[in-house]
């Protein structure tokens, strides 16, 4: 389902690059960040590769629903109460990955936006 050779992404989502999983279906995986920002800091990966939000064909768009039925149900089940998501498309934004995906962020107080 991932098909770009030099997405280090993709590499985690056929298994050749470790990661901590916490949650998998057919669209996407979810796996703890190599590099967390606070306490919980998960990366929600969309399976197939496309690299930002201005990429996304409207079948993929449909699929991005379904984030929101994941981040309740791992919430829910790990009892976190305030979080953030975020999602970065561009480098001005501070995307270093360009392989869609969303920060879930929580486990401590956090700053304001920007
Ligand atoms: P971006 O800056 O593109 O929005 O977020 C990329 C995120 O991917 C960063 O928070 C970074 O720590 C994380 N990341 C980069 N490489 C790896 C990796 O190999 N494994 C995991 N688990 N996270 C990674
Ligand atoms: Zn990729």
């Amino acid at each position: 389902m991932s098909e770009a050779t030099n997405c280090v992404f993709c590499k985690i989502i056929d298994g050749q690059i470790p990661s901590q999983k916490v949650y998998e279906d057919e669209d996407f995986i979810v796996i703890k960040d190599i590099n967390p920002v606070a306490p919980v800091h998960l990366l929600a990966i969309y399976k197939k590769h496309v690299p930002t939000v201005g990429d996304l064909s409207i079948e993929d768009s449909k699929n991005m629903w379904r984030l929101f039925e994941i981040v309740k149900k791992i919430t829910k089940e790990e009892g976190i109460e305030s979080y953030r998501i975020v999602q970065n498309n561009g480098r001005d934004a501070g995307q270093e990955v360009d392989h869609i995906h969303f920060h879930i962020i929580a486990g401590r107080k956090l700053g304001h936006l920007g």
